[in-house]
């Protein structure tokens, strides 16, 4: 959707982004003019890119609409995918970078609030104190000497790692891609690519091994329109070509590529017919909500605890609540301090509002039980490290983060909450090294 927080970018920011735009179209054009021979196929190793189609439900690539996708799964690996809960953007977009799911990597919601910071949460947030819980895979890689790029991905724009500088103690500075880009809607589909494409045009030495490609356009029509509506399909379809016009490049560029495609959650039917409003079940002046929609996440106000508990926690028809602490365990969800007190969960197509809507409206959500069938992920693999033809059964998005280090060629890492173990049937042999 076109919420105002995503757009909000610093003058310095677009000014940073033209130029970014204006160098790429640059060395588009000097390309074209003095076409550079370029390097055989055989010279160049496989990149990693790892591509994500915002709200891509799974069942989107049975349509008709993507014949690319359905190509790269045919000639690949494909599943489906269980987003971690809850089913939101910038959660899910940490946790496929990291490996971890949001209860401990931290961004457990798009929008949080806590007492130790002035200022909430928002996607337009690039403090590092919000994400400095985890790593995401291209700080490794960094540190490691391998060239990382991200052409938009949630986190990208944060100095992972950094710290202001204090009376006496220096600043420390943080982490990004080699190559980033400040995040706006407006660059489109083929300048995303186009920028991924100059990118890997480059000289070996300043050339990325591993880079992130983000399409939000699926997203904001299912959301608008709805998961089923021509729109969206229609997005799917666009989204479609601007990935075929991926492939052709790097089939020009002769640069091999390990595609990995995934989404980070999918979307369900939403309606002004099926809204629970709180203000019908409890008095608003009794807590404070910090998010609402297909869940609702409320702190009680002081001394109303027992009011709000005995309101919410009983039994809804549509709608579930619970104290932080007894969060199902399924959901991997609630000893994050930066989760409130009470989560409200609204059964798939429901929306949690503070009041009754004043007017009509259908469309798309998520954010529901990760486990719901609507908020089935696409996952897709293809390239040389892949076996051709093979669907696995559904996984955990948890597993991406393990793979990719993988095939970026990061040793394993401890302690995280995937494991790459589903896809080692999967991977062509010479495989990249086993995890440990
Ligand atoms: P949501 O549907 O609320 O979970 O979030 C999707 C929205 O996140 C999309 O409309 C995007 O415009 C926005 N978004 C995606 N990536 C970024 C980013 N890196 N920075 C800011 N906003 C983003
Ligand atoms: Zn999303
Ligand atoms: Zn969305």
């Amino acid at each position: 959707m076109a919420r105002p927080d995503s757009r909000a970018l610093s003058a310095r920011a677009v000014a940073t982004l033209a130029g970014l735009l204006a160098a790429a179209a640059l060395a588009l054009a000097g390309c074209a003019a003095s076409a550079p021979a370029q390097p055989a196929a055989a010279e160049r190793q496989p990149v990693t890119i790892l591509l994500s189609i915002d709200g891509f439900r799974a069942d989107y690539l049975q349509r008709g609409a993507s014949p690319t996708l359905a190509r790269l799964a045919a000639g690949g690996v494909t599943a489906v995918m269980h987003p971690s809960f809850p089913s939101k953007t910038f959660p899910n977009h940490w946790t496929l970078v990291t490996g971890l799911r949001p209860d401990r990597h931290g961004i457990v919601a798009n929008r949080m609030e806590v007492a130790e910071r002035k200022a909430p949460f928002t996607l337009a947030t690039d403090d590092p104190w919000w994400w400095n819980a985890a790593a995401p895979v291209w700080v490794d890689a960094e540190r490691a000497g391998i060239r990382t790029a991200a052409m938009f991905w949630p986190g990208s724009n944060v100095a992972i790692g950094a710290t202001p500088a204090e009376a006496g103690r220096e600043a420390v500075l943080g982490t990004r891609p080699s190559d980033w880009v400040p995040y706006h809607q407006a660059v489109n589909d083929t300048q995303r690519v186009n920028m991924v494409l100059d990118w890997l045009r480059r000289p070996e030495a300043i050339r990325p091994r591993f880079v992130t490609l983000y399409f939000d356009k699926v997203d904001t029509a299912g959301h608008h329109h709805g998961p089923d509506s021509a729109q969206t399909l229609q997005a799917v379809a666009e989204v479609d070509r601007a990935i075929a016009a991926l492939e052709s490049g790097l089939k020009a560029l002769g640069q091999p590529a390990n595609l990995l495609v995934v989404s980070d959650h999918g979307m369900a039917a939403t309606s002004s017919e099926r809204v629970i409003a709180l203000d019908g079940l409890l008095d608003p002046e009794r807590y404070h909500l910090v998010e609402a929609g297909t869940f609702a996440s409320l702190a009680p106000r002081p001394g109303a605890a027992e009011a709000v508990e005995r309101a919410l926690l009983a039994p809804h028809e549509h709608m579930q609540c619970w104290r932080k602490a007894d969060i199902p365990a399924r959901l991997r969800y609630g000893t994050n301090p930066r989760i409130q007190p009470i989560l409200c969960l609204a059964q798939p197509g429901w929306l949690i509002q503070a009041t009754a809507p004043r007017q009509a409206f259908s469309g798309g959500n998520h954010g529901y039980d990760n486990m719901a069938p609507e908020m089935n992920a696409l996952f897709i693999a293809n390239g040389p490290a892949f076996a051709v033809g093979r669907a696995l059964p559904s996984f955990d998005n948890v597993d991406v983060y393990p793979l990719l280090r993988q095939l970026i060629g990061l040793p394993a890492a401890a302690g995280v909450d995937g494991s790459a173990a589903v896809f080692q049937g999967v991977l062509r042999s010479p495989a990249p090294a086993a995890p440990n």
